[in-house]
């Protein structure tokens, strides 16, 4: 099947030439007719399939020109990055097309994004709180949404966003076509779909946990920490082939810590980002990445998904992931359109439960690599990794009270006080050390 088949109009056609692909990917051909018949569309596929293309090719050939240029089209994705990286698609394929693109995101000025907004635009590109903020304050009409694009479902729905995207979706006009798109087919996902869409078409890139074929996969077995840290450093420092690696972490903390630890080794050349650095820094490291400047970039999970970054030469999992779809995420920002990966998990003693449940949901086990030679093996434990000292549980048995029933609770301090009468004569002893009683008051000095 060629783009020729897809009886596009001469705009798109001549955009998608200036771009230079060649021919539609899977998820492009099986989704585009059904999505021109006006269909609700669920798809599942993950980021380097070419998605993207796959909902913008039919919305745009489906879009007209509208005066009043409220937006027609809404894509709504999980984080900032995928807003401008989305935004910047649909402007490439409408190069020659009277068609304005506008993208909202949270964390920056909302009002100079209501302003944009006012001038007209045809297709929004917006993370789900923006989206709703600009909605609700009345800057933004939705009532003419014709074609919705929920890309990232999964994503965004793990992120917390599950009430702002039923409030926008209450929003919307009800005559209109929906298209989903996540990863993973998780249970949240099947609960949006079940109250929001009628019998959606189901598209799959690829089944899910089936990672890409062109990515070399290997493991090595570390016994701690600290042997993980020393073999993490000796693989940078004696592999020449490491041109643009993504190296994974579990938690903002570690990334952090990562960074601090292999920085020295290519000082200026690693970058690290995570969803606490702040816009403009996730925007410029993540360009010097694409760019080569940065040879390495330590990366959360949460950040990474979407992002499309070009020629990932290999994807290194520091933490091995306890959720196992999230290896497949992670390792599939390499060997993307065709192009050789490498992905290297370490995995230590404390995780070989999490390489397993990941080998069960590829339904194949991951070559194990040996260890170098001459890698120091520590034998200094984290904090985390020492054994627990337990006290045994041990039973205090408390002597059954008579009377007492099964709601008895022990009195507070407070009500636990008796009542006990006191009187004057008792209470001016206690105040001044001596008692004063009214028959007792002092005399008067005699001049
Ligand atoms: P996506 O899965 O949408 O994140 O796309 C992944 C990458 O593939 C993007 O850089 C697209 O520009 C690119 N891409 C999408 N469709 C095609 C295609 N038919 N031929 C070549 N590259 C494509």
């Amino acid at each position: 099947m060629t783009f020729e088949d897809f009886n596009l109009n001469k705009p798109l056609m001549n955009a998608l030439k200036d771009l230079g692909y060649e021919k539609p990917t899977t998820i492009q051909q099986k989704g585009f007719s059904v999505m021109m018949s006006g269909k609700d569309v669920i798809g599942i596929a993950q980021t380097g399939t070419g998605k993207t293309l796959a909902y913008l090719l039919p919305c745009l050939r489906l879009w007209s020109f509208s005066k009043l240029r409220f937006p027609q089209i809404l894509i709504i994705v999980p984080t900032r990055e995928l807003v401008v990286q989305v935004v910047e698609e649909v402007e490439k394929l409408t190069k020659y097309m009277n068609v304005v693109t506008v993208g909202v995101y949270g964390g920056a000025n909302i009002n100079t994004q209501a302003a944009q907004v006012a001038l007209g635009l045809d297709v929004l590109v917006a993370t789900p709180g923006r989206l709703l903020d600009l909605a609700l304050k009345g800057d933004l009409s939705l009532k003419k949404i014709k074609r919705l694009v929920i890309d990232e479902v999964d994503e965004t729905l793990n992120l917390g966003f599950r009430k702002q995207l039923t409030g926008i979706l209450e929003l919307l006009p009800e005559k209109k076509q929906s298209l989903l798109f996540s990863a993973t087919m998780t249970e949240d996902v099947e609960i949006l779909i079940d109250e929001y869409f009628i019998v959606p078409v189901k598209i799959e890139a690829a089944p899910t946990g089936t990672p890409l074929d062109n990515i070399a996969q290997q493991v090595y077995h570390v016994p701690n920490f600290n042997t993980k840290l020393n073999l993490l450093k000796y693989i940078i420092a004696n592999n020449k082939d490491l041109s643009k690696t993504l190296i994974f972490t579990g938690s903002k903390k570690m990334a952090d810590r990562l960074f601090e630890e292999i920085d020295p080794l290519l000082p200026e050349k690693i970058g690290v980002i995570h969803s606490n650095k702040a816009q403009n820094t996730r925007f410029n490291t993540v360009n010097s990445f694409q760019d080569g400047t940065f040879k390495i970039l330590i990366a959360t999970d949460i950040i990474s998904r979407g992002l499309d970054i070009s020629e990932v030469s290999h994807v290194i999992n520091f933490d091995t992931p306890d959720i196992p779809e999230n290896y497949i995420h992670r390792i599939g920002r390499t060997g993307r359109y065709d192009q050789e990966g490498i992905s290297i998990t370490l995995v230590s003693l404390f995780e070989k439960d999490f390489l397993s449940q990941i080998e069960d949901l590829m339904k194949m086990k991951v070559p194990v690599s040996q260890l170098p030679e001459d890698l120091e093996i520590s034998d200094i434990l984290t904090d985390d990794e020492m054994p627990k000292i337990t006290m045994p549980n041990v039973e205090i048995k408390t002597t059954k009270r008579e009377g007492v029933g099964a709601s008895f609770h022990e009195k507070s301090a407070k009500n636990r006080k008796v009542n006990v009468r006191v009187n004057m004569k008792d209470k001016m002893q206690a105040k001044y050390g001596k008692a004063i009683t009214r028959g007792q008051k002092p005399k008067k000095k005699k001049k």
